[in-house]
């Protein structure tokens, strides 16, 4: 099968979060199993010149002078498309902002002119002589993309993938109508709520969900959750009427970048029967983190972006609790800078105890992963959620809210049970202190005991989350709207 994958993240080459993650793992996988996968993404600013391998095609598209480069996933054949278009990409800072909480003014051109060109791709109007079957979106930034699509007869079938609902791509309706689409697709009137109105502003996120032949999102409880209004966004009705047309396919990880017994980023390399030898990466983190004299203690990691998605208000909130237990915490994690204060701030307020990294470092995060004893993660809600997987592969215990992909990809233990059974971590299903501390002190009960932690550290290392099962997921999803169609 030929697919196009639009994206607008992908690891090693740009990444805020776990989208990049995926876009690069995905089609990995895909591809191992015989596909014919090829990515497209803007070629930001660093990129063109790393690749300079120029493809014959160049265009004026909404205005802008427009070209392609070719590079190539990393360690693969797969060949990745960078859109180049200088005046709209080609900046200081991230992808979608020069600050993680200051979006570009212009998004909408930027991912509109995106979607333009990848269509463009999609349609072989380029010069590639490639006609992908199927296309494959992800999030608000591709979700033009199928909707400029749904004008053509002949076009490939589309999925679109929702990894989070809360960020919708939402604009004025003067950015709209500088757009310049259509005032009807498919039958549909574009400014109406049922396509791309959402209260007064144009969402890019509905374009993606009213056009395309299916949506999913990348887990399948966060599927079952987004149905409500608790956790819909005011998407709810509209993910409720695609029926099955709308499902979940639980995310994987990188097996082998996160591996314990094959990483160069960590301080000593273990497995699940070498798993005394784990401590050293303990003893590293303590010391990157200058909390040297407590490796006796239980030390708690995250690994996060810094939001109030993430819950990083509740940790800050249950702290003075937290640290009436016998634990310390290192954190690892940048975003919102009120956040990155507050967290500076407890940190003054328990020196010895507690230690904050505000940055983003690949680097640290393995040694985090492999260094802490447990990894917390309180997230209000989360689609999906890599780190908790991570953590099970490295025998650090997940101790997490129990909502989305942690709910599914984490076993609870049984309260101070002796039994550990399949159990590979800790959920707290109220999202208050009190649930959380009740959580850690669930763990704390299970450190106290060296073999019941064994247990719970190998019951974790044991599961397989390899893209592998996702992928065959994602394939057999493209193949049924392929036969949809004829
Ligand atoms: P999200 O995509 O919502 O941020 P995920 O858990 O799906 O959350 O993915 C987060 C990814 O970003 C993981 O690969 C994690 O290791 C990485 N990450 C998050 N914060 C940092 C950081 N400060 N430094 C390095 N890596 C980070």
């Amino acid at each position: 099968m030929n697919i196009l994958f639009a994206c607008s993240e992908l690891y090693p080459l740009i990444k805020t979060g776990g989208l990049a993650d995926v876009a690069y793992n995905l089609p990995a996988a895909l591809r191992r199993q015989g596909h014919d996968i090829r990515i497209v993404l803007p070629s930001y600013s660093g990129l063109a010149e790393a690749h300079h391998k120029w493809l014959d095609y160049s265009a004026e598209v909404m205005g802008y002078p427009v070209g392609l480069l070719q590079a190539h996933l990393k360690g693969t054949d797969i060949p990745v498309y960078l859109v180049d278009c200088p005046q709209l990409f080609d900046r200081p800072g991230g992808p979608y902002g020069e600050y993680a909480d200051q979006p570009w003014t212009d998004n909408a051109q930027r991912f509109g002119l995106f979607c333009r060109v990848s269509e463009k791709i999609a349609l072989n109007q380029v010069g590639l002589a490639w006609h992908p079957d199927t296309v494959h979106c992800n999030d608000w930034h591709t979700g033009l993309l199928p909707l400029l699509l749904a004008s053509h007869n002949k076009r490939p079938q589309c999925l679109f993938t929702i990894h989070n609902l809360a960020y919708q791509g939402l604009f004025d309706r003067i950015d709209f109508e500088a757009l310049d689409l259509p005032a009807t697709v498919d039958g549909k009137v574009l400014w109406d709520y049922q396509a791309l109105e959402y209260y007064g502003m144009m969402s890019f996120m509905k374009a993606g969900i009213v056009f395309a032949d299916a949506v999913n999102t990348v887990s399948v409880g966060y599927a079952k959750e987004v149905l409500s209004k608790e956790f819909g966004c005011g998407l709810e009705g509209l993910l409720r009427s695609l029926g099955e047309g709308f499902s979940g396919i639980t995310n994987g990880i990188d097996t082998q970048l996160w591996d314990p017994s094959n990483d160069p980023m960590i301080q000593t390399i273990y497995g699940s029967h070498s798993l005394h030898r784990k401590v050293f990466n303990k003893l590293a983190l303590l010391a990157e983190f200058q909390l040297l004299g407590h490796q006796d203690r239980l030390l708690l990691g995250i690994v996060s972006r810094l939001t109030e998605q993430k819950g990083i208000d509740l940790l800050i909130e249950a702290l003075p609790l937290i640290m009436q237990l016998p634990v310390d915490l290192v954190v690892l994690g940048n975003g919102d800078k009120v956040l990155e204060k507050a967290l500076l701030e407890v940190e003054k307020q328990y020196p010895m105890r507690i230690s904050v990294k505000p940055a983003y470092d690949e680097r640290a995060a393995h040694l985090v992963i492999a260094g802490a004893d447990a990894l917390l993660i309180p997230s209000r809600y989360e689609p999906c959620g890599l780190t908790q997987m991570y953590a099970q592969r490295y025998g650090t215990i997940p101790v997490a809210h129990g909502v989305g992909g942690l709910a599914d990809t984490i076993i609870d233990i049984a309260p101070f049970s002796e039994n550990i059974a399949d159990s590979t971590g800790v959920l707290f299903w109220d999202f208050t202190p009190d649930a959380l501390i009740d959580a850690l002190q669930r763990l704390h009960f299970v450190y106290d005991n060296l073999l019941l932690w064994r247990d719970l550290q190998r019951s974790g290392m044991g599961e397989d989350f390899s893209w592998d099962i996702s992928a065959t997921g994602y394939s057999n999803l493209y193949q049924s709207l392929i036969s949809q169609k004829y």
